[in-house]
């Protein structure tokens, strides 16, 4: 069937009959939490009632933890040929993708991103990044170290053991890919930890990657509240690492557990607040004011490399700033399940009320409010914020040091690509950046000067698994994608031997 063409809605009303699974998957089984606990998944689509997803706690976090030490013991995943974990990969890639029409449909149901966005960006996403890390795996050689003669020093990787990936709501399945994959293919098992606003698709993958060969106890899936499942598996004793992607705040609290507990090893991918620099030598404004507008409003602005700061040279920024009023304009929130809609729903009530109070106070502060800020489709039930653009920031006001995580955009004016650089470097954040700039010079010092992990000139929100993601500063410790993934969940072992 054409995709343009299904009837989103008539699906989701049959999926919404009681049979969506909200059970964690522990040790290769579907089970409830062991105390019986339960929690209402709220579709911010329209308000409806999706599931009963099980509560999680301590003592499942115990059961998940067990059933991936013992699967990491005995050598049912960990010790298996490279080639043959990555069949199983394979495998597991391609039932996501044979799945992907009702993996898109649940992410949007669950989250409220337009269901055409589930679709070609989420599904398409995460099963490309499984496909990478399953065909990088019989590929990587260790090393042999230059020694001395008579003695031999191999430079080994092992996988880390137990590794807890604790995940945020805004790319379910992406942010979980970009853990799972690397860590699986490395020969680790994995408990799981999906956002308590979106743990639909993480509980379905686990079933798919069952299917697929991946053994009992190598995968489990927790869902439950933060301070009830990640803080017990952050302080866990048996656990080897923990990967994070999240806020700054909760990604901070995973260093103290990891120094109250067995020192596991900690992978932080946390928030962001990227400027996005125009230049007054930018050839082509028109390029650039829609990479303004996609960067802020693209996921609901949802996006921890959201463009949020557009910071725009004097001279050029009447223009620019014309031109992204216009495109905000036509990307007003429409019904998620329409796959004509390019801007959905919040993911839920409190984060919308959120991003509410910031547009309050960027008026508070005096910022000038020139597009959006209200509230809108309020008799759907759901969670929709217009696209909001502010004018006349100062990179001291809250609005331009805080992340709000939503559709809100704030317009910093500058007189040269000098202060350009030290207002997009005054932040705690270093995830993104980007500069337009015709002149090759200026674009060369400035990728340099930027203090961030990713730096986009000319463009925004490049994107490839071969390159790797993460930041400077309070944005994060470490990188997702890429072979330099790897580090993360793999020990290196130097062996000498001394040659008779
Ligand atoms: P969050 O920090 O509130 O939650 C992330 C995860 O941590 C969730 O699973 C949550 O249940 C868990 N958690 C919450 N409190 C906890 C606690 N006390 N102990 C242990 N675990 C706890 O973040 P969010 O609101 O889900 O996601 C938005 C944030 O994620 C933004 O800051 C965004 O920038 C960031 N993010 C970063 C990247 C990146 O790659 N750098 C990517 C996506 C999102």
């Amino acid at each position: 069937m054409r995709r343009d063409t299904i009837r989103w809605a008539e699906r989701a009303a049959l999926l919404t009959a009681g049979s969506i699974e909200g059970r964690a998957f522990i040790d290769g089984r579907y089970t409830a939490a062991l105390d019986g606990a339960t929690f209402q998944s709220r579709s911010p689509v329209d308000g409806r009632v999706l599931a009963d997803v099980a509560a999680c706690g301590g003592a499942d976090v115990d059961r998940a933890v067990a059933a991936a030490r013992r699967a990491f013991e005995d050598g049912r995943w960990s010790r298996r040929d490279p080639a043959e974990r990555k069949r199983v990969l394979l495998a597991f890639a391609d039932r996501i993708e044979a799945a992907g029409e009702e993996l898109a449909l649940l992410e949007t149901l669950d989250m409220g991103k337009p269901v055409a966005h589930s679709l070609a960006v989420d599904v398409r996403a995460t099963v490309a990044c499984f496909r990478w890390y399953a065909e990088a795996i019989d590929k990587i050689y260790d090393e042999i170290a230059p020694s001395p003669a008579g003695t031999l020093a191999l430079v080994t990787r092992e996988p880390l053991g137990v590794v807890a990936a604790v995940v945020p709501w805004n790319f379910p399945m992406i942010m979980a890919a970009w853990k799972l994959a690397p860590a699986l293919a490395a020969g680790n098992s994995v408990v799981l930890k999906p956002a308590e606003q979106s743990s639909l698709t993480a509980i379905r993958l686990a079933a798919l990657a069952a299917e697929a060969g991946l053994p009992d106890g190598v995968f489990n899936v927790l869902p439950g509240f933060g301070p009830a499942v990640g803080q017990p598996l952050g302080l866990h004793m048996d656990v080897d690492g923990v990967v994070f992607t999240g806020s700054t705040e909760v990604g901070k609290l995973f260093l103290q557990y990891s120094g109250q507990s067995n020192m596991k090893r900690v992978g932080l991918e946390c928030g962001g607040k990227s400027p996005h620099i125009i230049l007054d030598d930018c050839g082509d404004l028109d390029a650039a004011a829609e990479a303004a507008a996609d960067a802020i409003f693209f996921n609901q602005g949802e996006m921890c490399t959201a463009g949020s700061r557009l910071v725009l040279h004097r001279a050029v920024k009447d223009r620019v700033l014309d031109r992204v009023l216009a495109h905000a304009a036509t990307r007003q929130p429409g019904d998620p399940l329409d796959p004509a809609t390019t801007l959905g729903a919040l993911v839920d009530e409190t984060h919308t009320r959120n991003v509410l109070s910031y547009i309050a106070i960027g008026q508070e502060e005096g910022a000038r409010l020139v597009a959006g800020g209200r509230r809108v489709r309020e008799e759907t039930g759901g969670c929709y914020v217009q696209p909001t653009v502010f004018d006349g920031v100062t990179n001291r006001m809250r609005i331009a040091q805080e992340e709000i995580f939503g559709p809100v955009l704030s317009i910093i004016t500058v007189d040269s690509a000098e202060e350009a650089v030290a207002v997009a470097n005054d932040s705690p954040y270093g995830l993104a950046a980007a500069v337009w700039s015709d002149n090759v010079n200026t674009v060369h010092k400035m990728a340099r000067a930027l203090r961030s992990g990713m730096v986009y000139v000319n463009c925004y929100d490049a994107d490839g698994i071969t390159v790797p993601f993460g930041g400077f500063k309070q944005s994060g410790i470490g990188r997702d994608k890429s072979l330099h993934a790897f580090d993360k969940y793999t020990e290196l072992k130097t062996t000498w031997m001394k040659l008779r």
